[in-house]
């Protein structure tokens, strides 16, 4: 994010729906002087004057000359009950790029700043609104690739982590009161039990924590989708078995932030698990099947793959080009699947057995739908079982927050190794308030401003 922003306070506008053509576009406001500003540029009520919460009919209109721009609705929202605890002002447009960037402009040249990405969040975080745990959760919220992901996302929109860490934090509190009591009344010498009892609460929190670094590699799995190669000769039966798996849950396809629009990422469900599926263009989109999906294409997508699927025809006996692909996939987890089994086999499990661990084998057959539903479970069981077993939506879904806890974990087991080691207690202390400072720094109690900046630079624009 640029730090050239003079006051964080200011009014902002930014266009807070996708560009392009819709039935209505949304071009929003917030700050002081949101309604004054909106004013200036709307014919009708007085928007200065209308009650909080309301919608108001009225045109856009350039003040320079009259011109009508638009037939629009307006929504006034005074703080502090809007999304940045400002006021906040939405003029719902008719949708596209040329009207949308017309009121936008009109709003700037009226006294408005235009925002940056993420900025009317950064404003609900700043003014208090919400920590940073929520603040993300917007962002993984708009993101969400399964329903599982929306689920863990607006549980901790409604503050789900922000409570546990803040509870962490409150026990960390309570201890470190009565030790200030310690230090600044030696008289009162209970120093061995007041140590003790910050181990005691160090375990307990470490024990939290272990829990919650528990779920971050589901969360991570949730939240940025599973590498995954489709790899296989062709023939094989890959288009199949994604159109398969596309058809019983539809894909998502996503264009990857700052790069050209020719980077597109593809997902699929598999039992609420996002498969990020690598380099389908070349498996869809060439009708010759012999430059389609050559070893050396599939080699690229295998490094950068969590997980392969390669698939091996059981029609027909092995090839050379199936045991290059077995041996580039060995150091993976993969799963070889034995496709065509509806037909007379020339390859069996028994053959694979040979140059795969059994275990890694799955027959199928994609024409009858035969072992799609298997397919799918393993891959559940793979990589997530706590997604599609557990109840519990309290997970950590970020590499910040992972981070965090570890060093607050870190900082436990100084405090435990210090007691054990007979250090005195205000030594002892700093490695517990180190862990209390983490701890806030992951709601955002205690941030640096560079943190925050860099975190809400990474949300698209209008949010
Ligand atoms: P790709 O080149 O690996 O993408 O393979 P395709 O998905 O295009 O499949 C090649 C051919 O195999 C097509 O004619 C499919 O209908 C056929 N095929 C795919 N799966 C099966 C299967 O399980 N059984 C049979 N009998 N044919 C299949």
């Amino acid at each position: 994010m640029p730090t050239n922003i003079v006051t964080e306070y200011d009014t902002i506008a930014a266009i807070s729906t996708p560009p392009g053509i819709g039935a209505i576009s949304i071009v929003r406001l917030s700050g002081d002087e949101a309604t004054q500003i909106a004013n200036k540029i709307f014919k009708g009520k007085d928007l200065t004057k209308v009650p909080t919460h309301t919608m108001n009919y009225g045109h856009i209109i350039d003040p320079e000359n009259g011109e009508i721009v638009d037939e629009v609705m307006v929504t006034v929202m005074r703080a502090p009950r809007t999304y940045t605890c400002e006021d906040i002002v939405e003029i719902n447009t008719h949708g596209g790029i040329v009207v949308t960037n017309r009121v936008l402009e009109l709003l700037l040249t009226n006294g408005a700043r235009a925002a940056e990405p993420g900025e009317f969040t950064k404003r609900a975080f700043l003014n208090g609104r919400i920590d940073l745990t929520q603040a993300e959760s917007i962002e993984d919220l708009i993101d969400a690739k399964s329903d599982r992901a929306r689920k863990v996302a607006i549980d901790q929109l409604g503050g789900s982590l922000r409570r546990e860490v803040r509870q962490l934090r409150d026990d960390i509190m309570d201890v470190m009161g009565k030790v200030e009591v310690n230090i600044d009344y030696p008289e009162y010498d209970e120093d061995q039990i007041t140590l003790d009892l910050m181990k005691k609460t160090s375990i307990e929190v470490k024990k939290r924590i272990a829990k919650l670094l528990a779920t971050a590699q589901d969360g991570a799995v949730l939240r940025d989708g599973l590498a995954t190669a489709l790899v296989g000769r062709p023939n094989v039966g890959k288009s199949s078995l994604l159109n398969q798996l596309l058809h019983q849950d539809k894909a998502i396809v996503t264009d990857v932030a700052g790069t050209t629009r020719d980077v597109l990422e593809e997902y699929v469900n598999v039992n609420g698990i996002p498969l990020k599926l690598i380099d389908t263009a070349g498996i869809r989109d060439t009708k010759d099947k012999v430059e389609k999906i050559g070893v050396e294409r599939s080699r690229k997508a295998i490094v950068q793959a969590d997980l392969v699927l390669l698939l091996i025809d059981a029609s027909e006996p092995l090839t050379d080009e199936d045991r290059e692909l077995i041996k580039a996939t060995d150091d993976k987890d993969r799963i070889v699947i034995l496709n065509k089994i509806d037909l007379p086999q020339k390859t069996t499990v028994a053959d694979l057995s040979k140059l795969v661990d059994p275990d890694e084998i799955l027959p199928i057959s994609v024409l009858n739908n035969d072992g799609v539903d298997a397919l799918k479970k393993r891959i559940s069981d793979m990589f997530a079982q706590g997604i599609e077993n557990s109840q519990n939506n309290l997970m950590i879904t970020s590499v910040r927050q992972t981070a965090l806890f570890k060093q607050a974990s870190h900082s436990l087991d100084n405090v435990i190794a210090s007691v054990d080691a007979g250090m005195p207690i205000d030594l002892v202390q700093i490695d517990f308030t180190n862990c209390w400072n983490e701890l806030g720094e992951i709601t955002g109690d205690s941030s640096p401003d560079e943190m925050v900046n860099e975190l809400f630079s990474r949300f698209c624009l209008g949010k």
